[in-house]
């Protein structure tokens, strides 16, 4: 074996130790590991000696035990510890070599950080991974940005680590620059949408139907074996089947009703707004956490008026029923707008992203995996420019089959007091896309009337604005 590395990790933490552990794994690599401290190298090192890691104590070290071109993955805390590792590698590094950043960054980050490497000939890759811990270790799902040129040497490395979902490996080149960030930053906003949409059933279900959280979990492990089949619907279950062993009650009536996050779903959001793009699902998970966690305002609020109905559930099974309909339409909207913001964001950007594989990158390895996304690839390969996932289809059946369920559960949820956001503004957004004509010409004339923004008319061309404050008759202003 060469006594040169064909791939290197900076940053040993838990994220960089699996995954250096991972490509070790593989036949045909052989991995370089630093870590700013030395010691926790030497940690590394020692438990594991079967990955025979090439161990550097200094950067330099680092890059002279790299085989040309060289690679590697930085794995350290993102913002000013991934900049501050670029800038050691890119000085040292030659043109032609590849610096890649694993970390969970910005994908304006990305893209500036591409720009300031690529121009002293360097290669630099934005690689989304997800996954978390345990997928770094036995394989995530991936997804690179960057040049062709880079990935050419970089992808066989990442196709050996990528988790496989029906034999295929879970990762693809994304796009140029930030284009893999980007779509990792997506992929986090669905995951948002997706889990506050199956909180909201297991709410309902408990509330309305009168069912335990271990029932419950029987429903969902149910559920699991249908179109709903996935990761989330899986560990759901498995965290409402858990007792806890101090009180003896359910897991989840002991744990602070407060959700926190680390920040990729508001900037999915931000981006969404920036794009003018409606991630409404997506928003509403991540403005439900923000209200779970107003420990204030939810602890000091008076007695509200609720003028709720009680609504006893008369058949059971059928509730049930109705409720995996509401969620899997739900669902795939989420999944629609997720996948709307990825085009506006290549469109925005000038990347050729393959909507497809987006879906099928995303099947293993990572926290959305799910049987549903082989539909979402065939609809894009179907209609490589269809306009919508809610146009396919298959998800034009998959709703017509849910969507009567789907409005009795957001009207029941309404009328019982019981807050269903993603539920709700998931049907709202379906029926926008479905109006004839929406409200929006009145805003229109709001808007004209106030600050004079103009118009345009349905049957005929041209730009038009009302002398509100005069004689109210029409001007064309161009
Ligand atoms: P982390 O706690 O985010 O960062 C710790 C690592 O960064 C240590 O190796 C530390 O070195 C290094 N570091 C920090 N500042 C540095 C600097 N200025 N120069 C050199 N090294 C520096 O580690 P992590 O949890 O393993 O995460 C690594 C990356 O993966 C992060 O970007 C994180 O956001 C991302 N991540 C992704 C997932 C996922 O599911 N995809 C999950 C978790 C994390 P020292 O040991 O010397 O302090």
């Amino acid at each position: 074996m060469s006594e040169q590395a064909n791939i290197g990790v900076v940053g040993l933490a838990v994220m960089g130790s699996n995954l250096a552990r991972n490509l070790a794994s593989r036949e045909g690599n052989r991995v370089a590991v630093y870590n700013r401290s030395f010691d926790k190298t030497q940690l590394l090192v020692s438990e594991h000696p079967e990955a025979n890691f090439l161990a550097a104590e200094t950067i330099d070290d680092f890059v002279a035990s790299l085989a040309t071109p060289r690679t590697a993955i930085i794995m350290v805390q993102a913002g000013a510890g991934t900049d501050a590792v670029i800038a050691q590698l890119a000085e040292r590094f030659e043109p032609g070599d590849i610096i890649v950043d694993g970390g969970n960054a910005l994908y304006t980050d990305t893209i500036r950080r591409e720009k300031e490497v690529s121009a002293k000939g360097i290669h630099f890759v934005g690689a989304g991974i997800s996954g978390g811990e345990e997928g770094a270790l036995k394989g995530p799902s991936i997804m690179p940005g960057g040049t062709k040129e880079a990935y050419a040497t970089l992808g066989p490395i990442l196709e050996t680590i990528a988790a496989v979902a029906e034999g295929e490996p879970c990762v693809t080149h994304i796009g140029s620059d930030g284009a893999g960030h980007f779509v990792k930053m997506i992929h986090n906003g669905i995951e948002y949408a997706d889990m506050q949409l199956i909180a909201e059933a297991y709410d309902l279900l408990r509330q309305s139907g009168g069912f335990s959280p271990a029932e419950i979990a029987d429903i969902f492990a149910e559920w699991n074996k249908g179109e709903l089949e996935s990761y989330l619907i899986e560990i759901t279950a498995e965290v409402l089947k858990q007792t806890d062993a101090k009180t003896g009650k359910p897991f989840v009536d002991v744990v602070l009703d407060a959700a926190g996050s680390k920040g990729t779903g508001v900037w999915t959001v931000q981006t969404a707004l920036n794009l003018g793009t409606p991630v409404s699902g997506i928003a509403e998970a991540v403005f439900a956490r923000s209200l779970s966690s107003q420990a204030e305002q939810r602890a000091g609020k008076p007695e509200l008026p609720a003028s709720a109905q009680s609504w006893s559930v008369e058949d059971k099974p059928a509730f049930v029923e109705a409720v995996r309909r509401a969620l899997y339409a739900s669902k795939i909207v989420a999944y629609a707008q997720g996948f709307d913001a990825i085009r506006a964001g290549a469109k925005e950007f000038n990347w050729e992203i393959n909507l497809g594989e987006v879906a099928k990158i995303w099947r293993g390895g990572c926290i959305i995996r799910a049987q549903f996304l082989n539909r979402i690839t065939d609809a894009y390969r179907k209609n490589e420019s269809l306009l919508s996932l809610l146009f396919d289809e298959y998800f034009i059946s998959a709703i017509e089959a849910s969507v009567a369920s789907w409005r009795e559960v957001v009207a029941m949820a309404a009328l019982s007091g019981i807050p269903a956001p993603a539920f709700s503004s998931s049907l709202s957004y379906y029926d926008g896309l479905r109006a004839e004509r929406l409200p929006a010409a009145l805003v229109q004339g709001q808007r004209d009337f106030f600050g004079a923004h103009t118009y345009k008319r349905v049957d005929m061309e041209g730009t038009f604005h009302t002398l509100w404050s005069g004689d109210r008759t029409e001007v064309q202003t161009d």
